[in-house]
């Protein structure tokens, strides 16, 4: 036990409940409070591997990844009409990886982490979240939306790229919040009779691209990333917003959205980093994308979001109890690690979506040249498959 007292974590997301988990492993009494009132059983498609999948190791979780199980059997590369320009066989990709990876949704992880959780007895508030944060010397007092207060000894905001800790604790976001100039929406398809099976596909078209993973005979997710100015975008217009940025699109991108009978997307924002000068204010720190986010274009938010949460516990318990030291020594470790890959992560977004200056024939020579058998490990070494804690003992 290092923490004098109890641990608020605002946050059940991947950062918070792995935070969760070390500490209570550790000896320590951390509560969460989510602002969802339940845990989500939809969400985007990502690829897990590298120090996210280090630190499910060192959890004892790889067991539980590897029965995630989707008919996904390939990686296609598609024309307009559906035609693969590259194919890739998922088991090539597991090569690459050790077989390390997986594909997983959102939600997959989340549960098996909050399955962890409740294991070890974690008590979670659903349905609240942080409405006012008062530092004392001892302690920290916490008001509630609900009305309820609570005395804790150590605050965590790992709440997201939205946080509300880090609003309360270091002011509004606009001033840490770096647009890389691109929209993101999911959407789950319940139903379809799409052309899409057993094949994750990938449409490129300039200034959109379009991702589509099968879930089972008839279900899919799809995700779709355009480049557009900044805009503010009510809750109900997203998907008008969405549609109009497809509008045209080739394959079955025009189809999907046009037939979608959802009322907006099941995910949508903007590609947004958060840069932020200092994590830690006093007894109140922040992880994962709260400080951190890297957006999707670095393919490893997730790892490194679970990277944080160990390191912070780790450090937490080094220092017995001095918070501060920990805190520093926490923030000295992952800052560098986030800001080489929010960096890296920028640089990408000029040339992830094309522009219509891009040249076809050029992207689609790369993208096969990166994915040839004896290139892949070297391309996914610049997406983080070498764990940040290779070096560290487990
Ligand atoms: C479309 C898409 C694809 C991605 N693909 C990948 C990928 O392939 N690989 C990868 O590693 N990463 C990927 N990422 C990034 C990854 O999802 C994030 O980096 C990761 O989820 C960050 O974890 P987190 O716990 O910090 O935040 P989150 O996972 O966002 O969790 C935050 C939690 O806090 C809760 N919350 C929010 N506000 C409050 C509040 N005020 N009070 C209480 N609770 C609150 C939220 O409901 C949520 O449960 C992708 C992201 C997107 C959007």
């Amino acid at each position: 036990m290092a923490i004098d007292g109890r641990a608020l974590i605002s946050g059940a997301g991947i950062a918070g409940l792995t935070l969760a988990i070390c500490l209570k492993e550790h000896g320590d009494d951390p509560v969460v409070v989510e602002h969802s009132p339940a845990l989500p059983d939809q969400g985007y498609m990502m690829d897990f591997y590298g120090t996210g999948w280090d630190v499910a190791d060192r959890m004892g979780l790889t067991d539980k990844l590897r029965t995630l199980r989707y008919p996904i059997d390939k990686l296609q590369f598609v024309n307009a009409d559906g035609r693969p320009y590259t194919s890739v066989p998922i088991k090539r990709i597991k090569r690459a990886l050790d077989g390390k990876y997986v594909y997983l949704r959102r939600p997959d992880l989340v549960r098996i982490l909050y399955d962890r959780a409740k294991e070890l007895g974690v008590e979670f508030r659903f349905g609240t979240e942080i409405a006012e944060l008062r530092e004392l010397n001892d302690h920290v007092d916490v008001t509630f939306d609900n009305g309820g207060r609570g005395q804790f000894a150590l605050v965590f905001g790992a709440d997201g790229v939205h946080s509300g800790v880090r609003r309360l604790m270091f002011g509004d976001e606009s001033q840490f919040a770096r647009f890389l100039g691109a929209y993101v929406a999911a959407f789950h398809i319940e139903d379809h009779d799409l052309p899409v099976r057993r094949t994750a596909q990938i449409h490129e078209e300039p200034n959109r691209v379009a991702f589509y993973y099968p879930l089972g005979e008839r279900k899919l997710d799809a995700t779709f990333v355009f480049r557009l100015d900044e805009v503010d975008v009510p809750t109900d217009q997203q998907l008008t917003f969405v549609r109009r940025a497809f509008k045209g699109a080739g394959w079955i991108g025009e189809a999907l959205l046009d037939s979608y009978k959802g009322s907006a997307p099941l995910y949508f924002d903007t590609l947004t980093q958060i840069a932020i000068p200092r994590w830690s204010r006093g007894r109140v720190t922040l992880l994962g994308d709260a400080c951190g986010c890297l957006t999707l274009l670095a393919g490893q938010g997730s790892h490194m979001a679970m990277a944080g949460a160990y390191i912070l516990a780790q450090e937490l318990q080094r220092y017995d109890g001095n918070h501060t030291a920990a805190f520093t020594a926490y923030e000295a470790m992952m800052k560098p690690e986030i800001a080489t890959r929010q960096e890296d992560a920028a640089a990408f977004a000029k040339i992830f979506i094309p522009t219509a200056q891009s040249k076809p024939w050029l992207r689609h020579l790369v993208t096969k040249a990166m994915f040839h058998p004896l290139l892949l490990p070297f391309a996914f070494r610049a997406f983080g498959s070498k764990s940040i804690l290779e070096d560290d003992e487990a």
